[in-house]
């Protein structure tokens, strides 16, 4: 048995093969071609097999998602037997003698440019579609479509570390665990573990080693451990761990239906964080009250080119339809640092967590940012909804929001499209800045919601993604309780509510004291809801009020 230690990101305990998840490369090798018939007879197969890939994706997209949502691989299927294209592959082979990859990424960057400069929005939605089409089929003819999760039945994943991006695209119900070597607790992949509910761990050094793919382990999300072809006394062990969760899991279900009320009174709010329609069943099978942050930028991350108006606008009313008048807050796109999107082609930046992100990017592209909110207004009739703002720092950005907000309103109007006259607006607070001048944001919005996760980072000058900044990210920091109970005094005076959707929200150490503090709701990764719900109702703030308080803020 080899055993590898972490730190925990998600707990729980998993028992399964290791896949070492290795990451496909992209460039394509330009190559001279002697028979350019070989190299079309090469494509040709390689054709057949994509429109075969994509046959069993349609279906298996049928049974997981509907046939409105599997569709896309059907339209897929049909590029792939369009001529004009195949033609295009052809004759770049014949007449360039060069080889079929390089064809196709040719014909392609042609075909991408062509349906961009398109007048009609949904024609220029196809643009990503024969990106993503023609990236299968260089995948193919370059033997690299052995990339994601190959195997049938489901895996501990392995990697360096995973970007969200590479995360979202896994098949969920393949996923028993997520193992790697590199990452941070507050990481976007983390967080998306934790929303997977899936026992994850970061840091675990010398994981990553292909000898281990296929070979049975455990996976103990409790202490951050990982067991590679376990002896019994630990499978004896950990099975009974196991058991012991499903027990508790159990116990927490009877909390479902109940209110979120301490023993004196206090109500607080509880919501689940999102990033995804699909991640819905878990927030009503959590008993969520509403959703308080839902990471809008992931629709981005999920696509090969900007969403449109109209998609967006599904996600939104599928999300608002779905929570039936429960709050759905979105959060408008949190584009940048960690979450890079190849199609905004943002300039490299010496430092991107304090560059041009979220909110910056969409001050300085009003276009993409009026798409978002046109999506979001038409969305509005559909549910409760409220919208925030991601990386504030200054009052002169909300009121520039505002000003924007005003615009679309009147060229609703104008187009005669109803929109909701009662959203909530609100703004994070995940800058010092936005913290300490609080008092006079609040005058201008609904409700705050405290993002714990860049607050802390930029507070305590301690960089979220680093593995190695340990001791130095305190999230229990002075400084960042401090902070977060002079928001909730400064925006109370106001009338505006406070909630926080940090990672900080759903740790139980800290539930006693946003209580004493009065903060009106917490947005946890949805499996963390029941936990907190039978923390709530065990305390009595009056008790411990005082105590709490004392520790942090005298
Ligand atoms: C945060 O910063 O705490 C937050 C909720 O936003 P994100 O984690 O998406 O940056
Ligand atoms: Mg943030």
């Amino acid at each position: 048995m080899i055993t590898i230690s972490g730190k925990t990101v998600c707990a729980g305990v998993a028992f399964g093969p290791v896949f070492v998840f290795s990451r496909e490369e992209s460039t394509i090798k330009r190559r001279h071609i002697e028979s350019s018939e070989e190299e079309i007879a090469r494509f040709e197969k390689a054709r057949e097999k994509a429109i075969e890939e994509l046959g069993m994706l349609y279906d298996k997209a049928i049974a997981e998602v509907g046939e409105a949502n599997a569709m896309i691989f059907q339209i897929h299927q049909m590029m792939l037997e369009d001529l004009d294209y195949i033609e295009s592959i052809k004759n770049i082979i014949t007449d360039q003698l060069i080889n079929a990859e390089t064809a196709v990424g040719q014909t392609c960057d042609n075909f991408v440019q062509m349906f961009r400069a398109m007048d009609d929005a949904y024609m220029r939605e196809r643009s990503a579609d024969v990106k993503d089409v023609s990236e299968r089929l260089i995948k193919i003819l370059s033997g690299k479509d052995k990339g994601g999760i190959v195997s049938d039945e489901p895996v501990i994943i392995v990697a360096d570390d995973l970007a969200p991006s590479e995360t979202v695209q896994f098949d969920k119900e393949k996923i028993l665990a997520f193992v790697t070597e590199g990452g941070s607790t507050s990481s976007h992949t983390s967080i998306l573990a934790r929303m997977m509910n899936i026992p994850a761990i970061i840091g675990a050094k010398g994981a990553l080693d292909n000898d281990f793919n296929g070979k049975q382990a455990i996976i103990d999300g409790f202490t951050g451990t990982m067991y590679i072809d376990p002896d019994e006394e630990t499978i004896t062990k950990m099975t009974a761990k196991k058991k012991e969760v499903e027990e508790q899991n159990k116990l927490l279900q009877q909390l479902k239906g109940k209110e979120s009320v301490t023993k004196d009174g206090h109500h607080i709010e509880l919501c689940a964080n999102i990033g995804n329609v699909l991640d819905i069943g878990s927030v009503l099978k959590n008993d969520a009250e509403g959703i308080g942050l839902f990471r809008s930028e992931f629709l981005y991350l999920e696509s090969n080119d900007y969403p449109s108006e109209d998609v967006q606008f599904g996600a939104y009313k599928e999300v608002l339809s779905k929570m039936i008048n429960k709050r759905v807050i979105i959060r408008t796109l949190d584009i940048g640092a960690d979450k890079q999107v190849d199609y905004f082609n943002m300039p490299k930046e010496e430092n991107p967590a304090m560059g041009i992100r979220a909110i910056r990017i969409c001050l300085q592209r009003p276009d993409v940012f009026k798409t978002q909110l046109r999506a979001l207004y038409r969305a509005s009739v559909f549910g409760k909804l409220a919208i925030m703002f991601p990386m504030i720092a200054s009052e002169w950005e909300v009121l520039k929001v505002l000003e924007i907000i005003d615009e679309v309103k009147a060229e609703l109007d104008s187009e005669g499209i109803a929109y909701s006259k009662n959203i909530e607006l609100g703004c994070m607070i995940e800058t010092p800045a936005a913290a300490v001048t609080s008092d006079i944001l609040s005058k201008h919005l609904d409700f705050f919601s405290i993002g714990t996760n860049d607050l802390t980072q930029y507070t305590l000058a301690a960089d979220r993604q680093n593995p190695d900044i340990g001791e130095f990210c305190d999230t229990h920091h002075v400084a960042i309780l401090r902070l977060i109970n002079m928001v909730v005094q400064n925006a109370h005076k106001n009338g505006t509510w406070v909630g926080i959707c940090g990672e900080l929200g759903a740790d139980l150490e800290l539930t006693e004291t946003f209580l004493a503090i009065g903060v009106d709701e917490l947005s946890v990764t949805p499996s963390a809801i029941l936990p907190i719900r039978k923390k709530v109702i065990e305390t009595d703030v009056s008790e411990i009020k005082d105590k709490v308080l004392s520790k942090y803020l005298m």
